[in-house]
């Protein structure tokens, strides 16, 4: 376990990945009734971005920065779509952030600053020291659960929460990747049995475009009725060697989730494109709800 997301914070990837999971809770809350949001690796929850391992990579310059400065980016000064904007604002919003973003939050902090009073939330993290600092970011939070263990294993202790209603991320680090995406499957096909309603939103690296074929075709046949995938490619080409772009992919995702998603992620390419014009796609990999063609005569 060598995987530090400090190094990472505020990224282009983060950027995608965590606007996502605001969209989905604000989902949650258009119905009264609790909510659990179920975080099977939840990293330490907030990054310093002067910190030595943020400075080192200094990723967040084209990722959280574009968006707060787009004409670093060379992009012009278009209002944001309004998920957007207040995913921003929710993060300006954080003490410590009033001259600007110092601290990022990690999806806990996000998850649990978007979250109610009467919603709950079970952060799984297998670092102990990672899981540590989760610990002390959340000991007056009575809402947030913090587990120093597997998130994979831990997900079966968990579902169905007692809330009945909820979301699953999944944000493994990827270190070996097709271990990590059979891993993947396997706790998808037990939870799915265990809780078919749950929304869970499975985040993935873009490097080489068909290592993640293999995984979008096993969601095409999982068993649910709703599968929505969002991806956002930053760099041209299919470099195995870096990060290009990535995706997440969404089971059960909210109605009209895609209407939602469209202007922010065309947004997101216009301000987070790197050398070439970005590429995105949003589509649903199973929609069974979908009307059916009409038949051919
Ligand atoms: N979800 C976090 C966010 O968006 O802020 C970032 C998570 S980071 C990509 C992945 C985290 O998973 C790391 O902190 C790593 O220590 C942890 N991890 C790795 N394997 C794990 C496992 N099997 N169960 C729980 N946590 C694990």
């Amino acid at each position: 376990m060598n995987y530090r997301h400090a190094y990472h914070a505020g990224n282009f990837a983060d950027v995608l990945k965590h606007a996502l999971l605001l969209a989905l809770i604000e989902a949650l809350k258009h119905k009264p009734a609790p909510f659990c949001v179920i975080d099977t690796h939840a990293g330490s929850g907030c990054y310093a971005l002067d910190s030595v391992e943020a400075d080192k990579t200094g990723e967040y310059k084209d990722g959280i920065n574009r968006l707060l400065f787009p004409d670093l980016a060379g992009a012009s000064h278009e209002p944001l779509p309004p998920l957007l904007r207040r995913w921003l604002d929710s993060i300006l919003a954080l003490p410590g952030n009033e001259h600007g973003v110092k601290l990022y939050p990690g999806s806990p902090l996000q998850a649990a600053q978007a979250m109610r009073d009467i919603d709950g939330a079970q952060l799984c993290e297998l670092h102990p020291e990672e899981a540590a600092r989760l610990r002390e970011l959340f000991h007056r939070d009575p809402r947030v659960h913090v587990h120093e263990r597997n998130g994979y294993e831990a997900l079966k202790a968990l579902l169905p929460p007692k809330e009945k209603r909820g979301l699953v991320l999944i944000d493994p680090p990827y270190e070996a990747q097709e271990a990590e995406y059979r891993l993947i499957e396997q706790t998808l096909k037990e939870a799915l049995q265990r809780w078919p309603g749950g929304i869970y939103a499975i985040w993935y690296p873009i490097k080489r475009r068909s290592q993640v074929q293999p995984f979008l075709r096993w969601l095409t046949h999982c068993g649910a009725k709703r599968v929505l995938r969002a991806e956002l490619l930053v760099h041209g080409g299919d470099s195995p060697l870096r990060l290009n772009g990535s995706g997440m992919a969404i089971i059960n995702a909210p109605w009209q989730l895609d209407e939602t998603l469209r202007e922010p992620l065309r947004a997101m390419a216009r301000l987070l494109a790197q050398g070439h014009p970005a590429e995105w796609k949003l589509d649903w990999l199973v929609d069974e709800a979908a009307p059916a063609p009409p038949a051919r005569t």
